[in-house]
């Protein structure tokens, strides 16, 4: 109880501040900070074990059961309102202070991939599963359990000390981060469509993500920090003819060559990447059938990655001229079609800029920086889109492992140091405390 209990100097400054109405009293940041880290302390072993647990029972995208179940048994003990079947397994808890306040959201993902783990844990996974048909392990190989774990934990931290608490915290537990199952929807677009920002609607989000840095290194980036993503379709339409006298027909396979080295040019000579980094990438490439045969048409796929949302359409409109342009030239036609995007990963940067401070004092000296911009994607983005967001990453790798041998995540040998653990309790619970308190 003592480890708990505010100090006598915090309670007279704090019952002399003016403004604060309620039945509860204000108290002074720096003794709710000190708690934040007790209070962490206390729950650790708790963490790690929920973490352990969640790890060897790990679920895919809308398919977490029992993953939603343990979360929402917990939210409940701790006395929050709870609304489960969010986005068909997602878990959505409000905890309200007792001090008048602003609204804060917590967001963690529940899914994991079908990988099989190949990590010699004791809490090793070991589930099999199907998925498209084909049967798979499942492993939470891109640490969801982790974020799971310091969620359910920040939960517990904020919840003990509700009463001192100016403002709301809404946590969400968001299902199939990696992609809904083929023709299911699904991730946080359907979270905000089910209602999760709404009743009430958060002034600001807060997530991370575990990377393959140093175990508790913290890295942020104001404005774009991860990639939008757009698949690419281009179909190169010419004429079929005998392949000794090409001059008979229009050759897709030559034409979609040019294409293919004309789109290199959209990033180099195009884009300012000055600003941001773009990726244009054909990973798959389908025309003809033998040798002698000049094929009518050519299928190319690939990938499109951006940072910035104005430089994205710049890029989308570079993809299209040169295709169109390069086949037109040729007398042939290219029908480019790219999917809608997911968003950029947008960090609002006066957000950002208010927040680092946080970071920088729960990382310790040295262990917070801004990072580059990763062209990988998160659908956090989403969020991001309907209110001011920050989602940062948080460092697994332990010294005994060097950085250049750690496992990415999606590594059927990703392996996640849990003395992270406790940091991201209290990153999350110094953000949401410090955005309430309007530090
Ligand atoms: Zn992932
Ligand atoms: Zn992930």
């Amino acid at each position: 109880m003592t480890r708990h209990s505010i100090p006598f100097l915090a309670l007279v400054a704090a019952s002399i501040l003016p403004g604060v109405r309620g039945s509860a009293q204000a108290v002074p940041l720096s003794a709710l900070h000190q708690e934040i880290d007790d209070r962490t302390a206390e729950i650790t072993d708790q963490v790690v074990s929920w973490r352990r647990d969640l790890h060897e029972h790990p679920e895919l995208g809308n398919r977490e059961f029992r993953t939603s179940e343990l979360i929402a048994d917990h939210l409940r003990s701790l006395g929050m309102e709870v609304r489960t079947g969010v986005a068909h397994t997602g878990v959505v808890g409000v905890l309200r202070g007792g001090l008048p306040g602003p609204v804060v959201a917590l967001r963690a993902d529940m899914d994991a991939l079908p990988v099989t783990e190949m990590v010699d844990l004791p809490f090793a996974s070991r589930v099999r599963t199907e998925y498209n048909g084909q049967e798979v392990g499942v492993m939470h190989a891109c640490g969801h359990d982790n974020h799971m774990a310091i969620l359910m934990g920040t939960a517990e931290v904020l919840a003990g000390m509700r009463e001192r608490l100016p403002g709301t915290v809404k946590f969400i537990f968001q299902p199939a981060e990696e992609g809904a199952p083929a023709g299911e929807q699904g991730g946080a677009d359907l979270m905000i469509q089910e209602g999760a920002l709404e009743n009430p609607r958060p002034d600001a989000i807060f997530g991370l993500h575990v990377m393959p840095s140093p175990t508790g290194f913290i890295g942020y980036r104001a404005g774009g920090a991860m990639a939008s993503v757009q698949t690419l379709y281009i179909t190169v339409k010419g004429r079929q003819t005998h392949g000794a006298m090409p001059w008979g027909g229009v050759d897709p396979i030559v034409t979609s060559a040019q294409i293919i080295m004309g789109l290199q040019t959209v990033v180099s000579r195009q884009a300012d990447i000055t600003k941001a980094p773009a990726v244009v990438t054909i990973g798959q490439i389908d025309g003809g059938v033998r040798s002698n045969i000049i094929p009518d048409s050519v299928v190319m796929v690939g990938t499109v990655r951006t940072l910035d949302p104005e430089m994205r359409e710049k890029v989308q409109d570079g993809i299209r001229r040169t295709a169109e342009g390069i086949a037109s030239s040729a007398g042939a036609t290219a029908d480019v079609r790219l999917t809608s995007p997911l968003p950029v990963t947008y960090n609002d940067p006066e957000l950002t800029h208010r927040m680092v401070g946080t970071l920088e004092r729960v990382a310790g000296p040295g262990m917070a920086s801004e990072v580059p911009p990763i062209t990988g994607s998160e659908d956090f983005s989403y969020y991001e889109q309907e209110v001011p967001g920050l989602f940062f990453f948080l460092g697994v790798i332990p010294d005994s492992i060097p950085l250049e041998k750690a496992a990415s995540n999606h590594s059927p040998y990703f392996f996640a140091d849990e003395s992270a653990l406790p940091i991201g309790v209290r990153a999350l619970a110094n953000l949401a405390v410090d955005f309430l308190a309007g530090a």
